[in-house]
């Protein structure tokens, strides 16, 4: 069978289910084999993994009859005390009234879930017949396609002659014992048991990390043969503008910038991440640079995560900037199509400076007409490719990358390789240390006293909860109790509301009006996490604070203290023993915690949460895979150099870097 027919050839495909998966953009009988599972469910009876939090089958019997409760939110849970493995254990399912005929006191049953430790029960997610031994399940995210189509499908075609290129050099599928391309496939749509699953994912981890590190180093070698044109500019103008400025900057803010000159006169492409705790001032160092390539006749491009971010340093830059003859503009993804489409001609036709934007910045149809710099702040928010694209659409550009959540030294930067680091320890002057502390829901009426205080100095609060509205947990704080228990203490103040759901423009008048002091209060989920900046806001108080990671704590601190007032960071929670918890009370250190969180095994924040992002790594992740990743790394380095040496011959090779080159020539 040839792997390019459309899928009406394969039998049991009808033309519905064609159809069907098309939509899907399943075209052809290839794209079907290499449409894999997204991930598996092994549903195996496993009692050690009881208290794990990994989800498991159980089996056992109800000691009393279930109880039927409405939730706030409309739906049904049901609440029963199962006895297992000389346990008796709560275990609640959320909504399914079927269940109601199959769980009664007595009853066997077996069921699948996992145990939430902090609410001590056990989630159930489905409840299986009594003849139940074990399955596998693939998920395929697909829309509208039952899985035993698939596995029909593959099976017939498997039935026939196939001719399936290997997709990996021979001599790492005998290193690594990895299964060869058809048994690969095969299994990957119908596993047969958990060894099958754990080979095809070991297999198409190891194949993802492999292809991208061969293309980030291939890229890598084209960016080294790069010779920039000379940046010339006028270094008088630079100092006039740090003199305008109505601060002076840190010592370490100094040396920063004067690195950064340097690396842009060398005649390669600068390639450089500052990273600095929040507050510590890398915006105006982040402006600086794209100053320094606009004297010099280039254009620049700030690229921030979030709207308002990209907001509020754009009125920043326009007000240093716009009186220095540059000139300035935002493009979000919320920016009129009409003056989008303005703004999109200026830059192409070099009559904008200096643009300031969000991801809008890194679509196909934002053309500069020479970008020098590429600056990209926050830059863990962002995906590699992502990155990558905005510094791909012109070939001199300089790259400049901001965090403030340092990379751990023990992770070695593997991402980056040929990264030069600057770091910021200091923070400006008068600034004070935020007085962070743990506080128990016991004791919130002494809380509410404090933050009443405050109040009355015109100071602002922030207050941030893990969930907008609380679905499927009973206990979790969210934004509508939230707004309603500061709203019973403070019945005269202004409170406002920010979460994702919201549409942009509501979102942003919001945080505006927080930023202008209209609001006294304002409720939120994590999004007003990154880089926002309100000088008033001495108070933040993280409800059921022990559901944040650490770096994420360490960030929302961050978004008081950035003046002169003593500010405070309210870990309010009913787990006060929490060891992220007291590692944040006890350090503000970003350095430092980021080290903890390392080992704490927090959220894989450093390295990008936005998986998305990376082309071409839809299971591989950085950081749970560091393993796989460092040896297909060094697998990538190796074979790239022999075919560059043409000591290799592999049509792979050729295709994926013709294609890169292809790519490249159409952005420059
Ligand atoms: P971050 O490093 O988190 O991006 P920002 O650049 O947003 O921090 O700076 C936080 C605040 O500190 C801003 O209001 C900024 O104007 C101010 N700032 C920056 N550098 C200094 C300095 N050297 N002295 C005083 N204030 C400063
Ligand atoms: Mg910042």
């Amino acid at each position: 069978m040839n792997l390019d027919y459309d899928l009406s050839i394969v039998k049991g495909i009808g033309n519905k289910t064609q159809d069907r998966l098309n939509e899907n953009g399943i075209y052809t009988v290839k794209d079907l084999l290499f449409s894999f599972p997204k991930s598996y469910d092994i549903y195996e009876e496993n009692p050690s993994l009881l208290r794990s939090e990994k989800s498991t089958v159980i089996k056992g019997e109800l000691d009393s009859n279930p109880v039927f409760i409405k939730h706030r939110t409309n739906s049904n849970a049901i609440i029963f005390y199962l006895l297992c493995y000389g346990n008796r254990i709560k275990c609640i399912y959320f909504g399914g009234d079927y269940l109601r005929y199959k769980i009664y006191k007595g009853a066997n049953i077996i069921i699948y879930g996992k145990y939430n430790s902090f609410n001590k029960e056990f989630v159930v997610s489905k409840l299986f017949e009594s003849n139940f031994i074990s399955r596998i399940e693939c998920n395929y995210k697909l829309k509208d396609i039952k899985n035993y189509l698939i596995e029909k499908a593959i099976k017939d075609i498997f039935s026939n002659e196939l001719k399936i290129e290997e997709t990996l050099p021979n001599e790492l599928l005998q290193k690594y014992k990895l299964y060869d391309i058809k048994n690969y496939i095969y299994l990957s749509h119908i596993p047969r048991n958990r060894e099958d699953v754990r080979q095809v994912l070991r297999r198409r981890k190891y194949e993802e990390f492999f292809w991208y590190s061969i293309r980030l180093e291939y890229l890598k070698s084209l960016r080294a043969e790069i010779i920039k044109p000379k940046r010339i500019f006028d270094k008088e103008k630079l100092k006039s503008f740090i003199d305008s400025l109505d601060f002076k900057l840190t010592k370490d803010q100094l040396s920063v910038i004067s690195e950064i000159e340097k690396d842009i006169k060398l005649d390669k492409p600068m390639n450089r991440l500052v990273q600095g705790d929040v507050g510590c001032g890398k915006t105006i160092i982040s402006i600086y640079a794209a100053y320094i390539l606009i004297l010099s006749g280039y254009q620049a491009a700030i690229m921030v995560p979030t709207e308002i971010l990209a907001n509020q340093q754009f009125q920043f830059a326009r007000e240093m900037l716009a009186k220095r003859g540059v000139i300035v503009e935002l493009l979000t993804s919320s920016i009129k199509d009409s003056d989008k489409k303005d703004i999109l001609y200026r830059l192409k036709n070099n009559r904008i400076n200096l643009i300031i934007g969000t991801h809008a910045l890194i679509e196909e149809n934002v053309k500069f007409d020479n970008l020098g710099i590429a600056i990209i702040d926050e830059q863990h928010k962002f995906g590699v490719m992502q990155r990558q694209k905005l510094i791909d659409k012109y070939k001199y550009t300089d790259c400049l990358y901001l965090t403030a959540t340092p990379i751990p030294r023990s992770l070695g930067l593997t991402m980056f390789g040929d990264l030069d680091i600057s770091s910021i320890h200091t923070m400006p002057e008068g600034r004070l240390n935020t007085i962070t502390k743990i506080v128990n829901y016991r004791a919130i009426k002494g809380l509410m006293k404090s933050i009443s205080k405050e109040l009355d100095k015109n100071n602002q609060i922030y207050v941030v909860t893990p969930l907008i509205d609380d679905i499927n947990s009973l206990d979790v704080m969210d934004v509508k109790k939230a707004y309603n228990l500061f709203n019973e203490y403070f019945p005269d103040k202004k409170i406002g509301i920010v979460h994702g759901k919201l549409h942009t423009d509501e979102k942003n008048r919001v945080m505006n009006d927080f930023y202008l002091g209209k609001i006294d209060i304002l409720v939120s989920t994590t999004v007003i996490e990154v880089g926002v900046n309100v000088k008033r806001a001495t108070v933040i108080v993280i409800c059921d604070a022990n559901q944040f990671g650490l770096a994420q704590l360490h960030q929302l601190r961050g978004r008081v203290g950035r003046s002169i007032y003593q500010s405070y960071c309210i870990l309010l929670t009913n787990d006060s023993e929490n060891e992220r918890l007291l590692t944040i009370e006890s350090s503000t250190d970003g350095f430092k915690i980021a080290e903890a969180d390392l080992k704490q095994r927090g959220p894989g924040d450093y390295l990008g949460n936005d998986q998305s992002g990376y082309v071409g790594l839809d299971y591989a992740d950085f950081y749970e895979d560091i393993k796989i990743y460092e040896c297909a790394k060094k697998d990538a380095y190796e074979l790239l150099d022999k075919f560059k040496k043409k000591e290799l011959e592999s049509n792979i090779f050729n295709d994926i870097i013709r294609n890169e080159v292809a790519n490249r020539n159409k952005n420059n």
